[in-house]
């Protein structure tokens, strides 16, 4: 048994969803469960409109109308009858999230946005889940959220590994999965109080190792627009390498310094189970893509300089209100600030009078984190900061990497450096 997870770009119109159909043509033979994320930017979108409403902006209507509309036009391209029952689905699933925004009284951010931003998912599962139904290809549509179970922690929601593995193999078993196709949403999963939550963006991966760990399955494929996992992000950079293979902790360290190819948490489970990952392309079936697993002695690699690059980084410097030293009490303090409004710190630096943390800026949750650390400190920010990371760096690279930058934080150790840097 095999999970396939399919991206946002692998699914954005009909055209793309049609190929999705060819591939798992293909793979008749093999078990498997799908896993699909929201077409195209559409998560980026519902976070707009989640903006717009908590700004009290009444346009958020339009938006989710238009997101709507979209999904409703993509079937109509696949040419899925009037009649199916998809077009009262996706109705319903708008009509509740447009009722639960009317009647909340809970203000938490976090909370309102785990509520909303599921319908991506939603929307998109239950097109393609139509589709291939209507393809011959007998697929079963599952909401995840009854087999994900996580803590509250809205937007960075933590996987309860014993519960959701009783979930999902009440869920899933040989019978099903010897007849059909098994179609699941990624990103999302639900609280003990049955709040729907959120794994964190591009989360979708990780609910692919998630299947893969509690079902014991024999690989995860991971399908992208890109022909393998590279060396650099080949829309900033023009000389990149393929990959061929990675070793689980090479792909552990790489993408938790922000490598986009997959999300950071997809790699721990699969390596404590042994289940390869393979990262390969669904416009070119000839590529074999990367293959992420154990990789014995004898293949030990020699991996070129591996370059994650961030833009829009933030850099925030909190002190204590009298001066005094942060100590280890405030910065626990601070760490819950950061864990409790969803924002990652991508690097940190404890100085005697102030603790500074670079981490994305993303608006409406940077302004409610900074609110927050403002109760108990004194908070300075810069924005507009890019992040640098190198694995396996050589001091070439390096010059050639920050030539022009001014840099506010450096930090290297023998494998790995990462330079916070602006443009001079
Ligand atoms: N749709 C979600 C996102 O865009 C999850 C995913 O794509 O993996 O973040
Ligand atoms: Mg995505």
């Amino acid at each position: 048994m095999q999970i396939f997870k399919f991206g946002g770009a692998s699914v954005k119109n009909a055209e793309c969803i049609k190929n999705v159909a060819t591939i798992l043509q293909l793979f008749v033979d093999v078990k498997k469960v799908v896993v699909i994320s929201a077409i195209g930017k559409t998560t980026n979108r519902l976070e707009n409109a989640i903006n717009l409403f908590v700004n009290k902006d009444e346009k958020y209507l339009e938006n989710f109308n238009e997101i709507y509309q979209e999904h409703v036009n993509i079937a109509k391209d696949l040419a899925i009858p009037e009649t199916d029952n998809l077009y009262i689905e996706l109705n319903l699933f708008l009509s509740q999230t447009l009722a639960f925004l009317t009647n909340n009284k809970n203000n938490s951010y976090t909370f309102i946005y785990d509520q909303v931003v599921p319908l991506g998912e939603f929307f998109s599962t239950l097109l393609v889940s139509s589709y291939l139904n209507k393809c011959g290809l007998n697929t079963i549509w599952i909401d995840a959220r009854e087999m994900i179970s996580t803590n509250s922690n809205f937007t960075e929601a933590k996987v309860n590994f014993e519960i959701t593995t009783l979930k999902i193999k009440s869920k899933i078993d040989e019978k099903k999965l010897s007849k059909n196709i098994i179609l699941t949403q990624g990103f999302i999963g639900r609280n003990e109080m049955g709040f729907s939550t959120t794994l964190g963006r591009e989360g979708s991966d990780y609910t692919a190792s998630v299947l893969a760990f509690c079902l014991d399955a024999q690989k995860v494929v991971i399908w992208k627009d890109v022909p393998a996992v590279l060396n650099s992000d080949p829309r900033l950079f023009s000389d990149t390498i393929k990959l061929e293979k990675l070793s689980y902790s090479e792909a552990i360290e790489m993408t938790y310094y922000g490598a986009q190819v997959i999300h950071p948490k997809t790699i721990k489970p699969l390596q404590n189970k042994n289940i390869p990952l393979q990262v390969r392309s669904f416009l070119d079936l000839a590529e074999e893509g990367t293959m992420i697993g154990q990789l014995d002695k004898k293949d030990a690699i020699h991996y070129p300089p591996i370059i994650v690059y961030k833009v829009n980084q933030a850099l925030i410097s909190i002190s204590v209100k009298d001066f005094s030293f942060v100590t280890e009490d405030n910065m626990s303090i601070i760490c819950q600030c950061f864990s409790q409004n969803g924002m990652r710190m991508n690097m940190i630096h404890s100085g005697a009078i102030s603790f500074s943390v670079c981490t994305e800026y993303k608006d409406e949750r940077t302004k409610a984190l900074i609110k927050e650390l403002k109760k108990d400190f004194e908070v300075k920010y810069n924005i507009n900061l890019e992040l640098l990371t190198i694995r396996h760096y050589t001091e070439e690279k390096i010059d050639e990497l920050t030539k022009g930058k001014e840099i506010l934080l450096q930090e290297k150790t023998r494998n790995t450096i990462q330079i916070l840097m602006r443009k001079r």
